[in-house]
């Protein structure tokens, strides 16, 4: 007979577990599924973030991030130091031990707030039933009152470059090189694309990032992303726009190990006309399609949509009754804490609480050198959208702590309402970005002004003085600059 509970959770990513620890906490009887295992085999709660996602990949950029600064950064310091190494299978083997600690860290979570864990695969039947193929081949069902469907996401293959693990590889292989490529060729400068494409180059690879898109981060404001675009051929990364890949194939290596190793060739057209590439690895990223396959069973009534995604209202709510959906299976930003929020607002929700999430002030962070960060419209949206407005900007090369940290490329727009001054977007490039979006989350989310900005007393010396400053600027009343 089928256990019952009040919520039934399928998927501990970030939005489910979110979702089933809130759940528990207002005392509803929750179980949560998930079919995912760890690098040893062992099952791993916590979803692509913990596992192969946000974690590890900071984990890598943070490591080459001090590597890079040894090289490039240390010498005005005054520090010098001879023949520094990186020990790749030391740095991978540390990246594996933060996320070991954090998937065990969401099983301990779990058993604290009396989540029961179930190890398997969860389909979800009509009348509210959920059931569980374990990895053990054993079969329950769950019947809940309510589902949350948090099934996530998984990496787009790309029909004429399809991964084998070793030379065409998504996230999760290229999280786990065991040396570094001496040719690494990366499709999609998307996020993950450009993270991932900076580690491997701040170790010496030569990266080549391969982009159908004729512009570089359209979604972020276009000031920035072209003082990122700089900074990141600075840093080595060879990105090629309008470049669109119809072929890549592994073939027999002809250099070195003759015979033995295997490396990419790659076809791709762009305004030139048809270019060829040879590399030793491709990473594919594409982008990240909901992972709905074989998730719900006939006469569910849940609709998914063509993109694979649950269709949901604005409160993640399917339509039918009791079934929720949340996180990167459903619309809105693939993001561990827009995943997070829904999680918490739909356990609100069902325990009768007014849950809620904005999704128009959820923070964008990219976590390359200079970090990039936003939260709100960019200049670009508010023309088209023909909403009046007036920005102001402060550069951090004027920003002490910033010029006394050595990262003094970068700086901060503040974009407000041209008529009642209401902040309506922040857009940020430079040093600890992803720290100081939250200045924008906060006052985008109190209904706040420039003004309220401006006249909030900032520590000095800080980085958050350029915000300070850029605020100050709307109204061409800077004081560390000309207006
Ligand atoms: C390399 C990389 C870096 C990233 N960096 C960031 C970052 O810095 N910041 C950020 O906000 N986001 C980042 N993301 C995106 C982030 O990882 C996702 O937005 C987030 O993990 C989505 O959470 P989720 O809970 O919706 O789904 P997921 O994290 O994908 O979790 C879904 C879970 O459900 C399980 N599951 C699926 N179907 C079933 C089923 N039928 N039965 C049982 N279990 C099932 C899966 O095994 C998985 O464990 C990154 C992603 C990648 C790939």
């Amino acid at each position: 007979m089928a256990e019952q509970f009040d919520v039934v959770v399928i998927g501990a990513g970030p939005a489910g577990y979110h979702a089933a620890i809130r759940a528990a906490q207002l005392g509803l009887k929750t179980a949560c599924i998930d079919a995912a295992l760890g690098k040893d085999g062992k099952p791993a709660l916590g979803g692509t973030c913990l596992r192969v996602g946000c974690i590890p990949s900071k984990a890598l950029l943070d490591s080459t991030h001090q590597y890079w600064n040894m090289q490039h950064q240390f010498g005005q310091h005054g520090i010098s130091f001879k023949d520094a190494q990186m020990d790749v299978p030391k740095m991978v083997a540390r990246k594996d031990a933060i996320v070991k600690q954090f998937t065990g860290g969401i099983a301990m979570l779990f058993k604290a707030n009396k989540v029961t864990a179930y190890y398997g695969f969860g389909t979800l039947q009509p009348g509210n039933v959920v059931k569980v193929k374990q990895h053990d081949g054993a079969e329950v069902e769950l019947k809940a009152t309510n589902v949350i469907i948090a099934a996530g996401s998984d990496s787009i293959e790309l029909p004429f470059a399809k991964f084998d693990g070793e030379n065409i590889v998504d996230n999760v292989g290229a999280l786990d090189f065991t040396e570094v490529p001496k040719r690494l060729a990366v499709i999609g400068a998307g996020v993950i694309g450009l993270e991932l494409g900076s580690v491997w180059r701040r170790l010496g690879a030569e990266v080549t990032v391969l982009e159908a898109l004729p512009d570089f981060l359209p979604a972020a404001d276009a000031e920035v992303a072209k003082l990122a675009a700089r900074e990141m051929k600075k840093e080595g990364l060879d990105i090629k726009l309008g470049a669109k890949v119809s072929k890549a194939e592994v073939v027999p290596s002809k250099g070195a190990g003759k015979g033995k190793k295997k490396e990419v060739a790659i076809a791709y057209a762009d305004a030139s006309g048809e270019q060829s590439l040879v590399v030793d690895k491709l990473l594919v990223a594409v982008g990240r399609r909901a992972a709905t396959k074989g998730l719900l069973a006939e006469g569910t009534g849940v609709q998914v949509n063509e993109r694979g995604q649950v269709v949901v209202d604005e409160h993640c709510h399917t339509g039918v009754d009791g079934i929720w959906a949340v996180g990167d299976c459903v619309r809105g930003p693939m993001l561990a804490h827009k995943g997070f929020e829904e999680g918490i607002a739909v356990a609100e929700l069902i325990a009768g609480l007014p849950g809620h999430v904005n999704l128009d002030t959820i923070p964008y962070v990219i976590y390359t050198a200079p970090e990039i960060a936003w939260v709100g419209k960019t200049e670009q949206q508010l023309k088209a959208e023909g909403v009046p407005y007036k920005t102001g900007s402060f550069p951090f090369a004027a920003v002490g702590r910033a010029v006394a940290m050595a990262e003094p490329v970068g700086f901060a727009k503040v974009i407000a309402h041209a008529e009642t001054d209401r902040v309506l977007g922040l857009h940020l490039i430079g040093p600890n970005v992803s720290e100081l979006v939250h200045e924008g989350v906060l006052t985008m989310e109190f209904n706040g002004s420039a003004d309220d900005l401006a006249r909030i007393c900032h520590a000095h010396p800080s980085l958050s003085e350029a915000i300070h400053d850029a605020a100050m600027a709307v109204d061409k009343r800077a004081i560390h600059k000309a207006n």
